[in-house]
């Protein structure tokens, strides 16, 4: 029996390649201060994990600067064509 399943291309994936090249993704990370429990986002940087405590600026609330990364979730938006880097 020679039944190897012929996977044909699958064009679906390409187009939606396709649509999403002009979406640029964007991450966050979202931190929650250790004291208080005030809930900030703030964009991803390199090396963020869940539970990671940080320092951070002081508190609004209880002037404390720990945090503690809770989420980090990415979205997806178009990238503005035309417009160049400062
Ligand atoms: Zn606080």
């Amino acid at each position: 029996m020679s039944e190897e399943p012929q996977l044909p291309p699958i064009p679906a994936i390409g187009d939606v390649l396709d649509r999403k090249d002009d979406m640029k993704e964007f991450k966050y990370t979202l931190y929650e201060c250790l004291e208080c429990g005030e809930r900030n986002t703030r964009d991803f940087i390199e090396g963020d994990f869940v539970f990671k405590i940080f320092d951070g600026k002081k508190c609004e609330n209880c002037n404390s600067n720990k945090y503690i990364i809770k989420k980090i979730y990415a979205e997806f938006k178009k990238s503005k064509k035309g417009k160049k880097k400062k």
